[in-house]
């Protein structure tokens, strides 16, 4: 990732030579996987064919589509998988481990009691918090050569953090397969992109700037990112949650407590060349928060690079985002180097 970042950095000045001819991107905007997915192409045709293949996903990962393979899995604790479901849950069980946890693929009882998205505003007790935490444990998910099992009874999987970066991934590759050069295609979160937006051609940073948005006051962007190639997933806690009594419950659960997370990041962004990877990534360093985020990160287990945006409003950026990071509210936030 490191290597790939420097090498944006490198051909920005070809880029700028190749595109000096401006072009039209075309957009449409669908709702799949619970979220709106925005495909900008050159031609409208491979944005068809991206509806199709998030349809397929969505049918493959569903926790709530009842014949999904997730749901299949969840009632009868054991699958037969598919490919795409084998290659997601083996990745998914990957980061489950690296991550001690704080990504975990086995809260789908914790995610389906709490219902955040459905206006039901409610706060399940502490006993209803407890028993759906039972076996929630991320070992209970089993993959062999006899395919998936459940260890334990009650163990439900949510891929709910994790699936549309995969979509994103194979999204991206069709469009790249299309023969599209200049491209940008979003799954809520998890933003894709591929050589410039038409309208950086008149600037000399060509590119697309990644608007990121301020956690503390969504309808502002806090800053830009350049990327001319790959994936940020973006986790925050403003981006589904419901308000009572004055606090805010989100989506994201902490797996120790059952409870929405609490740590000192506001907002995490990951930045890396694998969408499904980064997905659970931004899961995971929102959770962990931001001194076991930055050990994980120094680790070097996995190759991506991040922006983590803290409570207290200081932006820890990663060393190769540092030059592709443009803050627009410098009065409010203030930048420093992880
Ligand atoms: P994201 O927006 O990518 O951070 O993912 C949040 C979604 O992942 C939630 O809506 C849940 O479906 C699921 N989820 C919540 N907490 C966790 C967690 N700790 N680990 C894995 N998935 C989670
Ligand atoms: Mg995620």
């Amino acid at each position: 990732m490191k290597k790939a970042l420097f090498a944006l950095v490198c051909i920005a000045p070809l880029l700028l030579c190749r595109c000096s001819t401006t072009y039209e991107l075309k957009s449409q905007t669908f709702f799949a996987m619970n979220t709106f997915v925005t495909v900008s192409t050159a031609k409208e045709s491979t944005a068809e064919e991206i509806k199709a293949l998030t349809d397929k996903y969505e049918k493959l990962f569903s926790r709530t589509l009842p014949q999904s393979e997730i749901s299949i899995l969840n009632n009868d604790g054991s699958l037969v998988a598919k490919d795409d479901t084998l290659l997601l849950l083996d990745k998914a069980v990957q980061v489950a481990k690296a991550t001690d946890g704080a990504y975990n693929p086995c809260m789908g009882s914790v995610v389906s009691l709490w219902d955040i998205s459905s206006g039901k505003n409610n706060v399940p007790d502490s006993e209803a918090v407890a028993k759906a935490l039972v076996g929630t444990s991320f070992e209970n998910l089993c993959i062999d050569d006899n395919g998936v099992s459940l260890l334990q009874r009650g163990t439900q999987i949510d891929l709910g953090g994790i699936a549309k970066g995969y979509a994103l991934d194979k999204a991206y590759d069709k469009a790249r397969e299309l023969g599209e050069e200049n491209f940008c295609i979003s799954f809520g979160g998890n933003v894709g992109v591929h050589g410039s937006s038409p309208s950086s051609l008149k600037t000399d940073k060509t590119g697309w700037n990644v608007g990121i948005t301020n956690p503390f006051d969504k309808e502002k962007t806090l800053g830009t990112l350049l990327m001319t190639e790959g994936f940020i997933s973006v986790s925050g806690a403003y981006e589904r949650y419901f308000k009572k009594d004055g606090k805010i419950y989100h989506h994201i659960f902490d797996p120790k407590t059952g409870y929405p997370s609490e740590s000192d990041i506001a907002c995490a962004c990951v930045v890396s060349t694998d969408a499904a990877l980064g997905d659970a990534l931004s899961t995971a360093m929102f959770v962990m928060g931001s001194d076991r985020a930055r050990e994980f990160y120094k680790s070097g287990q996995y190759d991506f690079d991040m922006i983590l945006i803290l409570n207290d409003k200081s932006i820890l950026v990663s060393d190769e985002l540092v030059p592709l990071f443009s803050l627009s509210d410098t009065e409010n936030f203030k930048v420093k180097q992880i």
